[in-house]
């Protein structure tokens, strides 16, 4: 017989596995507090069970873990990009990211991404397949085991790593769910940010969860020819059948929008582009992050001057348009989204 894995399960669902072996029903908080609050990874850690029904789970279930295939820091600021191995062979990135307020970990949805963005390597192999939810937290668990040894814990997570989040939406919000667990990680659904490439069914759906999270959407162009070229995912949803799926977001909710602006040196960074963001954006309860493109060399793009960088910001900042400049992070490192996996991958082709 097949062992199942539980990690990913509910506690509902977990329940209703264990009635099916014959084990007690509040177990299941026990089990899933080891896993999620202690980080245990098997079933002969967890103490407080008795040795018979230790090896009675063991013989039925598993609990399933990342393995890590390599590991970059930054010497500048301490980032840490993790290349994880999936069960089957594939594998994600997870970022974890050092912030004055705390430790946020960036986590992966999928393995590449349809989405084809020209600014991001992820989307260069296409999608291979989601990540399940189990998948998803168990980035945030192996950060978590990593910061142990620093006597810190994750504060908050960004879902802005490979993948589009809300073409996997079911194992989101469940991943959302179990991150949210009270007797796991427990952590505040105002700690969670999900980062869409802007599919406005995803954004609908999500605004009827009620869930005080924040919705970022990547924008990085301000019309929709510029945004087409950069952004497939624009061809069927343009800027404003996406930007009244924003406003529907923002009356459901009442909750401020982050709007994700890459500048790309000669291509987007021109003052009549923040120009015509600020028209785009104007009455509309939000917030601009301009962020430097990471410099991708498959598709020759660089980042701008420091200089043209302050003009774009001061545009939209006379415009009342709340706008701030995303710190780079992990500079020396690869830490673009899909960059240390796609050369993992290519060193291994080489190989
Ligand atoms: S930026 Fe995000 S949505 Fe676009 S290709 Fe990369 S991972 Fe996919």
């Amino acid at each position: 017989m097949r062992k199942k894995n539980i990690k990913g399960l509910t506690e509902a669902e977990l329940r209703e596995v264990l009635t099916s072996l014959g084990v007690e029903k509040y177990r299941a908080r026990q089990i899933m507090e080891w896993i999620y609050a202690r980080g245990a990874g098997d079933f002969s850690a967890m103490t407080n069970l008795a040795k018979p029904l230790r090896e009675k789970l063991s013989e039925h279930l598993y609990i399933a873990q990342l393995r890590e295939v390599t590991r970059q820091i930054s010497h500048k600021d301490g980032t840490v990009k993790f290349l994880f191995a999936l069960e089957d062979g594939q594998t994600v990135e997870t970022v974890l990211l050092r912030h004055d307020y705390g430790h946020s970990v960036c986590v992966s949805t999928q393995v590449g991404c349809a989405m084809g963005c020209s600014f991001c390597a992820s989307g260069l192999g296409g999608l291979v397949r989601n990540l399940t939810a189990g998948e998803i937290i168990d980035q945030v668990l192996a950060v978590q085991n990593y910061l142990k040894q620093e006597d810190q814990r994750v504060s908050s997570v960004v879902i802005m790593g490979s993948g589009e989040p809300l073409t996997n939406y079911d194992n989101v919000l469940r991943f959302m769910a179990l991150l949210h667990w009270p007797y796991g990680l427990n952590i505040g659904y105002r700690n969670m940010t999900v980062s869409t490439a802007g599919v406005v069914p995803g954004i609908d759906r999500l605004s009827m969860e009620n869930l005080p999270i924040t919705l970022s959407i990547s924008l990085h162009a301000p019309h929709d020819q510029l945004r087409s070229a950069l952004m497939p995912v624009n061809h069927t949803y343009p800027i404003a059948v996406l930007l009244a799926a924003c406003d529907r977001y923002t009356a459901r909710t009442n909750r401020r929008i982050t709007y994700e602006y890459s500048l790309i040196a000669g291509v987007n960074d021109r003052a009549e582009h923040a120009r015509q963001l600020a028209n785009l954006l104007a009455g509309r309860l939000c917030h601009v992050n301009l962020i430097l493109v990471n410099a991708v060399v498959e598709r020759g793009y660089e980042p701008p001057a420091a200089e043209r960088v302050g003009k774009f910001q001061d545009i939209l900042k006379r415009r009342g348009i709340e706008t701030t400049v995303r710190k780079e992070m992990g500079g020396d490192i690869d830490a673009a989204c899909g960059q240390l996996r796609r050369r993992i991958l290519s060193a291994e082709a080489n190989h």
